[in-house]
């Protein structure tokens, strides 16, 4: 039986965290066995921020590298860089046109970033538009993705339903699939906020490539409570993100989490867990330098990653180009 189709990206917007480890590339090594997988580093994505030009070219790299060492195989998924694939652009467009400006000003991740900045780029207001074209190009079956993208592959969804509807059957209609256990890793300082690469404080976030003291440290420093029990609940927001974060490093439930820190104090959970942390990304960090030096090794997997994708990427936006009514040739 033919495999199906999983695609799925990072944003070089920043370095990687914990919570985009535990979101998004977690689940894409162990899926990439039972999908033909497409990993992509979404720069184009990234100049919708204001970005250092030099950090942008470093970040773009350094997730290639973090990929490479998390296992994903560039002999059995395609992994690449958006930009090298011009079609992303070209089918944007198509979905700019296709989507209503009113169901575009609902994604409640543009109206935060509205609300929270003056200076917002247009790019910013078309980015869910954009990544639909990522996602349909490629005839996508299935989207592992964080909470925070799932209103954005539900508008994906919309898009290709009514561009299927007009024009007859054109893209897979794909699935967003979230993680059982930390679909929404929070910040270690503020456990209410998403832990996110652009945050205000660099305390309140895990990089993957921390070194294995400041993992410690920034867990020793974590926003718990005074109610002095280890329990997942609303109420306990630090201490739940903490027993989420322990359950995917040990790859056991919440509730097999709480049994193992019964009658245990904060500072216990705050160790453990940050030892489990330790246990996973130290290993990948010595991989991630070692990919990071070199550059060459990189550009190759990506210019490699870039042919294979483009290759059906072309195929798709061909057809979309003549449903749509263009002359091609
Ligand atoms: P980004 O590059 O940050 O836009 O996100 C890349 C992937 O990581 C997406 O699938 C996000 O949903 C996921 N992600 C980002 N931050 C988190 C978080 N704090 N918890 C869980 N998943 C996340």
């Amino acid at each position: 039986m033919q495999k199906e189709i999983l695609y799925s990206a990072t944003k070089p917007t920043g370095k990687l965290t914990l919570g985009n480890y535990i979101g998004a590339i977690k689940n894409w090594s162990e899926m990439q066995e039972n999908y033909n997988s497409i990993f992509c580093v979404a720069d184009l994505h990234s100049l919708t921020i204001n970005i250092d030009r030099q950090e942008l070219k470093d970040n773009i790299y350094s997730q290639i590298a973090t990929f490479l060492a998390f296992g994903l195989d560039p002999e059995k998924s395609i992994i690449y860089c958006q930009s090298h694939v011009k079609e992303h652009a070209e089918l944007g467009w198509i979905m700019n046109c296709t989507t209503y400006f009113g169901e575009a000003s609902r994604m409640t991740q543009f109206k935060d970033a509205k609300a929270k900045n003056k200076n917002i780029s247009v790019g910013l207001f078309t980015y869910p538009m954009l990544m639909a074209a990522d996602i349909l190009l490629y005839d996508t079956n299935v989207v592992p993705v964080g909470i925070d993208q799932m209103q954005h592959v539900e508008i994906c969804r919309d898009i290709a339903t009514r561009f299927n509807a007009k024009y007859g059957e054109t893209f897979a209609i794909p699935k967003g699939i979230v993680p059982k256990t930390g679909a929404k890793i929070m910040g270690l300082l503020d456990p209410t906020k998403k832990m996110a690469k652009s945050g205000d404080n660099d305390n309140d976030v895990i990089y993957i490539e921390d070194d294995n003291e400041t993992i410690m440290r920034k867990f020793k420093r974590a926003v718990t409570d005074s109610l002095n029990r280890i329990k997942y609940c609303d109420e306990q927001p630090g201490v739940s993100n903490l027993l989420t974060i322990y359950s995917a490093m040990k790859k056991i439930t919440i509730e097999q989490a709480e049994k193992e820190f019964e009658g245990c104090g904060y500072g216990d959970l705050k160790t453990r867990t940050a030892q489990a942390v330790i246990d996973v990304l130290s290993p990948v960090r010595e991989k991630l330098n070692a990919l990071k030096a070199d550059k060459k090794y990189l550009e190759k997997i990506m210019a490699e990653g870039a042919e294979k994708a483009r290759y059906l990427a072309k195929k798709k936006l061909n057809k979309v180009y003549k449903k749509v009514g263009l002359v091609t040739f």
